[in-house]
């Protein structure tokens, strides 16, 4: 068991006495959850549910959905998929009662759930009901050639509403279920990608139009907030609108980091290390956030986020969420809280209670 005993472990209760930071976990496997909770997460910043979409049993369903050139192709798939993800937030629901619970809704780059090679396409085939060479088309059509700039995040949800539709009635039916035990469940329901308040006001009234849906089948209610990564520009300089829709703002660095230097953070390695040599960037920006200049839209985000909102809450769930030195500047920005690996977990309580006390 990885609980932290010991020294190491008084020494984290030490820094928990001064850290004002809560610190989550970016996790979604129950196993991860778990560990997380172990190491003394309060909760998880990040569910990114495309990874479970991944998952052996049920691949072939979402291929068969990204595959479907209508509404009913999709939703034939998307039943299919329902019970399976009803089935992965209850448990994640259960392993972390009284905690809160930020599910991302699905964001891949389209192009990952794509089958490769004849048996994969023979597959869906067989799923579907569709030739190989009739999704063989479609696949040839979803093509795209900048996939982290295409049709990912919500862009998803906003062209193909059921996908989303099946993720808040799975998150409020689990929900819901796990409540009915006695468990206290506030659910944070994120929205990847957001660029326009407009985006986010479509997708929260599908959101609500579904918790009504399911509390009145439940015959019962819960309390839940709808909110937003801030991963792009557009969203951070226009942070003062989205925040009249968003409960909530958790800073996706990834994204943001790849967007405003134009760094892409899938091919960047061929040319960062010499940049770091010759002192253009002083670290990895993928690793420490670029705080002269990522860091100005993180600031600026929140200040315009709280002078709509003064009670939105405010986190960080990129990976920088579990980099000291980034830690230290969430503080100074007054972040409610930072989100890490479950492994980084630990090093980030620690952080943060050196950056209160800094
Ligand atoms: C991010 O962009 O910082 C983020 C947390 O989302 P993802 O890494 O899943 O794109
Ligand atoms: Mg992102």
């Amino acid at each position: 068991e990885p609980e932290l005993v010991g020294d190491f472990g008084t020494l984290m209760t030490w820094a928990d006495k001064h850290r004002r930071m809560k610190v989550r976990t970016n996790a979604e496997t129950p196993a991860d959850c778990q560990m997380a909770r172990q190491f003394g997460a309060e909760g998880i910043g990040l569910c990114r549910t495309e990874h479970m979409f991944f998952d052996e049993a049920r691949i072939t369903a979402v291929r068969q959905m990204i595959l479907a050139d209508n509404e009913a192709g999709r939703r034939e798939a998307l039943t299919k998929l329902l019970p399976e993800q009803r089935q992965d937030f209850h448990k994640i629901f259960e392993v972390m009662t009284g905690l809160p619970v930020t599910i991302r809704l699905l964001d891949p780059p389209l192009h990952e759930f794509l089958p490769h090679g004849d048996a994969e396409f023979e597959e869906v085939a067989q799923a579907s009901g569709y030739g190989v060479e009739h999704l063989r088309r479609r696949a040839a059509e979803l093509h795209e050639f900048n996939p982290m700039l295409g049709h990912r995040g919500c862009r998803l949800g906003v062209t193909y509403p059921e996908i989303y539709e099946m993720q808040a009635r799975a998150i409020f039916e689990a929900a819901c279920d796990v409540a009915g035990q006695g468990e206290a469940i506030v659910p944070e329901i994120m929205v990847p990608l957001v660029g326009s308040k407009r985006e986010l006001d479509i997708l929260k009234d599908l959101i609500d139009r579904v918790a009504a849906e399911v509390f009145a089948e439940k015959g019962r209610t819960l309390d839940y907030i709808v909110g937003t990564m801030i991963e792009l520009p557009r969203a951070a300089l226009m942070a003062g609108e989205i925040a009249e829709s968003g409960a909530f703002f958790s800073f996706g660095t990834n994204d943001l980091t790849q967007t405003t230097l134009g760094v892409s953070r899938d091919d960047s390695a061929r040319f960062l290390a010499q940049y770091v040599e010759k002192g253009i960037y002083q670290r990895d920006p993928f690793v420490s956030l670029d705080i002269e200049g990522v860091g100005q839209l993180v600031s600026l985000a929140a200040e315009r986020g709280r002078a709509t909102r003064p009670d939105i809450k405010l986190g960080i769930c990129g990976e920088h969420g579990g980099d000291p030195a980034s830690i230290a500047f969430c503080e100074t920005v007054g972040l409610d809280y930072v989100s890490a690996s479950p492994y980084r977990v630990p090093i980030a309580r620690l952080a943060a209670a050196q950056a209160a006390l800094g």
